[in-house]
């Protein structure tokens, strides 16, 4: 009988309801169980892929080519699995299969009415996402707060199911417990309770409450919130800031939440080994140097939190990288848009060990873009394109080596004739039909690697597979001219013939994939292609003046 531990959050959303679930699903896999962790959105959007992600934070690919949210990449990133659309869902995704049902007449004559029908799908969702990867126990994060109108069906959904199966559900409330006081230490918890009274409201009651907080809570604060919510002692778990996310797994089991949510579940933990995960965090703890990257990115003019949010993934897969060679990341944002107004602020990439140029789209900030890969290029400096990136370093390639002046790509100038970028048949069509939900290259696709590149030695194999989200294409019609000039075709779709790696020879560290390497990096098994990059900047790194005093 597989087990359901649903992840619910109270008084407000950003305060780590996706780490602190991943979290929780990572101890009980490292208990002895298989684990799987799905994600309930309440947009209307049908998947991801159509909601900006300066608002909304990165989409994130599956293998499968679902687009969906951030969090699924740090379920995979903890549990180090692969996850599939199963594990998926929004409430336009939920009510398009009533929808459909109803139409192909399987409800059989009946009135469909959102309650229990839209319930009823949800728990039939989670079942399957449960079967396709055979797991024991099923952690569910509902997106958003307890009180709001947009989740209440998903609400509605846990509590059918723990009225059928009450030894089999649990249920955990993040609610966050703000600090006043002069020094900041006075946690208050009223917050919390009204949370929970909401939750009340709609028919259910939490097991656990994990207490999210700038400092621990104390044991009176702890106390308080088990008597005025109803909680057994030892019920309430603090949930401090942290340094790191990795971190998170290891504070939970601080106050024992393994044990309290397996005893919940009348479950026992058949073993208990966070060993590797307690040596990564001392290797986040005692880095041996630094490692400085910089992101070149447009400019979105409301600071560097909406472009963590944008690029996760691509700040975890650095992340794992440096802790590989014991090396404290610092990451840097720096700005497209200037290069473009400013050339002689280039210069200040020579003071970076590495530049990453990320995915994106649309035409702003592309020149300066340009400008950096190609200072990046003739500086030495080691160089990872992702996605755009890549697209814009065989743009740069083309122009400033093989002597193509007007190369650009569809994406920007659709009369433009030089397009070594461009769209692919297919694509043109859906575009014209305005048919832009699901249809860009999505998910994994396998590619082939030239022996001897800097790629094949990374990943150490022939043959890789990797996840895209792009819809236009390196152009084959320029292959030819662009590799008697010196590009390297370090990978290739072999199913399509489609550019997949680019490198340049003759440079400390010049890649770049038409795939988004990360989205399969882990924190234990850092990307080949990030490792690698790290390594670069390692090996090219110029003495500074606090190493050299040190
Ligand atoms: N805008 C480009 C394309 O659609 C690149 C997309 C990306 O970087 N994810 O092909």
């Amino acid at each position: 009988m597989p087990k359901y531990i649903f992840v619910v959050g109270g008084v407000m959303s950003g305060v780590g309801k996706g780490v602190a679930t991943s979290s929780i699903a990572k101890i009980l896999q490292s208990s002895g169980f298989s684990v799987t962790a799905i994600k309930i959105d309440p947009y209307v959007n049908v998947d991801a892929g159509t909601m900006n992600p300066t608002e909304h934070g990165e989409v994130f690919v599956l293998d499968d080519g679902m687009e969906c949210d951030q969090d699924m990449g740090n379920y995979e990133r903890f549990l180090d699995t692969s996850l599939s659309s199963a594990n998926y869902m929004t409430t336009g995704s939920v009510y398009l299969s009533v929808i459909n049902k109803e139409r192909a007449m399987e409800y059989g004559g009946k009135c469909v009415e959102v309650v229990p029908q839209i319930p009823l799908e949800v728990i039939s969702r989670i079942d399957k996402a449960i079967k396709a990867n055979k797991a024991d126990i099923a952690i569910i994060e509902v997106g958003g707060t307890v009180g709001e109108y947009q989740n209440i069906l998903f609400l509605e959904a846990i509590r059918i199911l723990k009225l059928k199966k009450p030894e089999d559900v649990a249920l955990a409330l993040v609610s966050y417990v703000p600090s006043l006081g002069a020094g900041g230490t006075e946690l208050k918890t009223k917050p919390t309770q009204y949370a929970a009274r909401s939750l009340e409201s709609a028919g259910l009651h939490p097991d656990i409450i994990l207490a999210r907080a700038s400092v621990p809570l104390d044991q009176k604060r702890k106390e308080k919130l088990e008597f005025m919510c109803g909680l057994q002692e030892g019920d309430v778990i603090s949930a401090p800031n942290v340094e790191s996310i990795y971190e998170v797994p290891i504070n939970f089991e601080k106050d024992n939440i393994s044990e309290r949510i397996l005893k919940k579940l009348s479950l026992r933990a058949k073993n208990k080994d966070l060993k590797d995960w307690q040596d990564l965090v001392s290797k986040i703890r005692n880095p041996k140097g630094k490692v400085k990257i910089g992101i070149v990115g447009k400019y979105f003019g409301s600071g560097d939190f909406i472009l963590t949010d944008s690029y996760i993934s691509v700040l975890e897969s650095i992340k794992h990288a440096s802790y590989f060679w014991d090396q404290k990341p610092v990451i840097e944002w720096l700005n497209a848009d200037e290069y473009e107004k400013n050339p002689e602020s280039l210069n200040e990439l020579k003071s970076y060990d590495g530049i990453i140029v990320p995915g994106g789209f649309g035409n702003r900030g592309i020149e300066g873009k340009i400008q950096a890969i190609k200072f990046c290029r003739e500086n030495n400096i080691p160089f990872l394109g992702l996605c755009l990136g890549m697209q814009l370093a065989t743009i740069e390639f083309a122009r400033n080596v093989a002597g193509i002046k007007n190369a650009s790509s569809a994406e920007f100038e659709q009369k433009n004739t030089e397009n070594i970028i461009d769209v692919m048949e297919e694509q043109k069509a859906l575009i014209e039909e305005k048919k832009y939900g699901g249809t860009m290259r999505l998910g994994a696709y396998s590619c082939k690697l030239l022996r001897g590149t800097k790629s094949y030695e990374a990943y150490g194999e022939e043959m890789i597979s990797e996840r895209h989200r792009h819809r236009y294409e390196f152009n084959n019609k320029y292959r030819k001219q662009l590799e008697e000039n010196g590009l390297t075709i370090a990978g290739v779709n072999p199913e399509r013939d489609l550019v997949e790696i680019i490198e340049i020879k003759d440079h400390p560290f010049f890649v770049a994939s038409q795939f988004h390497p990360e989205f399969k990096s882990r924190p234990l098994k850092p990307h080949p292609l990030f490792r690698e990059f790290v390594n670069a900047a390692l090996k090219t790194k110029k003495p500074t003046f606090e190493s050299v005093g040190s």
